[in-house]
């Protein structure tokens, strides 16, 4: 498998903790090309990108996990949105709606703001879930544990670290110790051991050698590493639908007015471009697939 960007959950035989390694080297400089952020908004965007992976480990559904920060409305001229997707097929991407080029440090940016946490179940029998917290802590590392630790009730060290298009994350966390071998005093080692993990620590090592190194005189089970895809949804095909199902009318008349046609993604920036002809052809492949006249109209 592609060790480039990989996902390595991992677990103790007490069951007090469980935890993950996520390590991304491929795809997000590609990814966060298209739109104008400043090094500081990439930077906040790389660990989202980062954190996400995490936040689907040990979770058993199909569907999508959004984490929303909502910066505080007051702000004039300052962050609006962040927003961060994962699939379970861990496919992540994320994006920030603010000024072209704002700067400043997490808390500048999003303290007094909102996160949000929400699965949505790809079966859409099963309704989405939703939990809100405070956007607390001086970093997004911070403002995860904060939203385990308010919302679940699960204390969690969270560690994110990004080196240019280099990221990767740390959890670990709490498991409900009613039906856990070990007690409180077994977390409390583990959770110290894991705080002495540091950032260039995490983005220079193997993830099994991280793990060698903090745990090595404890239980621990490593589960299949998973790859990590850092990537858009949307794509031309997506694009081409949106067009079909916009009608040959509409898009004539886009045609008309700027002689061709451009989308540009709403989540990553990226502009596509279909020409006349190709806008035309489009169609044309469309109705040679159903055809006008069909008997399920
Ligand atoms: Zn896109």
């Amino acid at each position: 498998m592609d060790s480039s960007n990989l996902l390595l959950p991992f677990t103790f035989d007490n069951q007090v903790a469980h935890g993950a390694i996520v390590q991304i080297q491929l795809g997000v400089s590609d990814f966060l090309a298209h739109r104008p952020y400043s090094a500081d908004l990439s930077r906040l965007l790389g660990e989202a990108i980062a954190a996400m992976p995490l936040m689907a480990t040990h979770l058993s559904f199909e569907g999508r996990i959004n984490l929303q920060f909502q910066a505080d409305p007051g702000q004039q001229d300052g962050m609006k949105l962040l927003v961060a997707q994962i699939d379970h097929h861990l496919n992540v991407r994320a994006m920030a709606k603010a000024p072209a080029e704002l700067s400043g440090s997490f808390t500048h940016l999003l303290s007094g703001g909102l996160l949000a946490l929400t699965l949505e179940p790809s079966n859409e029998a099963v309704p989405s879930s939703q939990a809100v917290v405070a956007v607390r802590g001086a970093s997004l590392a911070e403002a995860l544990e904060g939203y385990f630790e308010q919302s679940e009730q699960l204390p969690t060290l969270i560690r994110l670290a990004v080196r240019g298009e280099h990221l990767a994350a740390f959890m670990l966390q709490r498991l409900p110790l009613q039906s856990a071998r070990g007690g409180l005093a077994d977390w409390e080692h583990l959770h110290t051991l894991a705080a002495t993990l540091q950032h260039d620590e995490l983005l220079d090592t193997e993830p099994y050698t991280v793990l060698h190194r903090l745990f090595h005189q404890e239980e621990i089970r490593t589960f299949e590493p998973r790859t990590i895809q850092v990537a858009c949804r949307c794509s031309r095909a997506s694009i081409s639908l949106m067009l079909l199902s916009l009608g040959r009318e509409e898009v004539d008349g886009i045609l008309d007015e700027q002689q061709r046609v451009s989308v540009t993604c709403e989540f990553c920036g990226r502009e596509h471009v279909f020409t006349r002809h190709e806008a035309h052809e489009l169609f044309r492949a469309a109705e040679i697939a159903e055809p006008q006249g069909d008997s399920r109209h």
